[in-house]
């Protein structure tokens, strides 16, 4: 399943990631480091990559690790449900 479930974003730009997922991020250039409030961090300032709808504080969205795209909630759901 190579689409990863979050449950809130930290912010509208980017959310706070573990080393697991930090090769995923580099492979999708969303990788952000040298912050103070951690180490990495998923970009995902563009939003959606099915309709551009902008990740909120707090909102869940997706990442697909092989196309390293950001969805939004319902696309997240709808793109793991063909999957
Ligand atoms: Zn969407």
């Amino acid at each position: 399943m190579p689409l990863i479930h979050f449950e809130t974003a930290d912010s509208t730009e980017r959310t706070q990631i573990g080393e697991g997922l930090v090769r995923f991020a580099v492979q999708a250039g969303r990788l952000e480091t040298g912050r103070e409030e951690g180490k990495y961090f998923l970009n995902h300032a563009d939003g959606c990559g099915e309709d551009g709808t902008h990740i909120a504080p707090g909102d869940a969205f997706f990442f697909h690790t092989e196309t390293g795209d950001i969805l939004c909630r319902d696309h997240g759901e709808e793109r793991s449900n063909e999957e």
